[in-house]
């Protein structure tokens, strides 16, 4: 589904990803994790194309990411991403922002919309939360919008940056039961978080990063229980 093969990101002389090589499949969860600036947010976004990459290759169910439009938009519209900042429109009820793309990006009709947004509500536990603004909702309901928003969209890949980590800790769970949910669906999930109990549940492949590099790329058991390198074993003595 993802291929990054020796991909190189520069924020002018800055090298943010460095020869970065990975591989998911069809239905794979990998979870990123490490430590702050170490390049993981830049990692997924180059992967909707929010990023470019200066060298290497990136593809997208066989779609290579360059700088045309056409590769771009092909790969955006299987690809979806959750922000740690939700990044719901304040103008806009929960209901009105699900259909927002649907509408306006797959033409969907209103009626038709609205049915989609509102499955999707349940699906994320919130459909009495329909008709409210997004300041009347709790971060976890906000967050759970986000992601119900992104699903909307019917993507086959999502991307999940931090989503948990502007929650107060009572909500966090909320969000992860969903989002444990949706990998158990079999949808392809690569999640940035520092969730080390959800990622032993769901993740088929943890991934560390340290200054821009891959350290570290393992299944879960051998991942926790016998990371190889000092950086790794730091990072996670840290935070577990
Ligand atoms: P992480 O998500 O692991 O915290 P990021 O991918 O956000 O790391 O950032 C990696 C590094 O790149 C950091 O040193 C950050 O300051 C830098 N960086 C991120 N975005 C930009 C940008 N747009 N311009 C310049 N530097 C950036
Ligand atoms: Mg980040």
């Amino acid at each position: 589904m993802i291929r990054f093969e020796a991909v190189d990101k520069f924020f002018g002389s800055f090298q943010v990803l460095k020869k970065i090589s990975l591989e998911v499949a069809l239905g794979e969860r990998v979870v990123v994790c490490g430590p702050s600036g170490s390049g993981k947010s830049t990692l997924i976004r180059c992967i909707n194309g929010l990023e470019q990459h200066e060298s290497g290759t990136l593809s997208v169910e066989g779609t290579k990411l360059g700088h045309d439009h056409a590769s771009l938009n092909k790969v955006r519209s299987s690809v979806g991403m959750v922000f740690q900042q939700f990044n719901l429109f304040p103008h806009l009820t929960a209901i009105e922002n699900l259909m927002l793309g649907p509408v306006r990006a797959r033409k969907l009709p209103r009626e038709e919309a609205r049915d989609l947004a509102q499955r999707y509500l349940e699906r994320v536990r919130i459909p009495e939360q329909a008709d409210k603004y997004p300041r009347q909702l709790s971060g976890g309901q906000q967050q759970r919008v986000a992601i119900a928003r992104s699903l909307c969209m019917e993507p086959r890949i999502m991307l999940f940056d931090e989503p948990t980590s502007a929650l107060d800790p009572e909500m966090i769970n909320e969000v992860l039961d969903v989002m444990t949910e949706l990998a158990e669906s079999g949808m392809t999930m690569i999640c940035v978080t520092h969730e080390m109990g959800f990622a032993r549940r769901v993740a088929d492949k943890m991934v560390f990063m340290d200054h821009g590099e891959i350290v570290e790329e393992a299944g879960p058991e051998t991942f926790f229980n016998t990371p190889k390198s000092r950086r790794c074993q730091d990072f996670l003595q840290k935070i577990l």
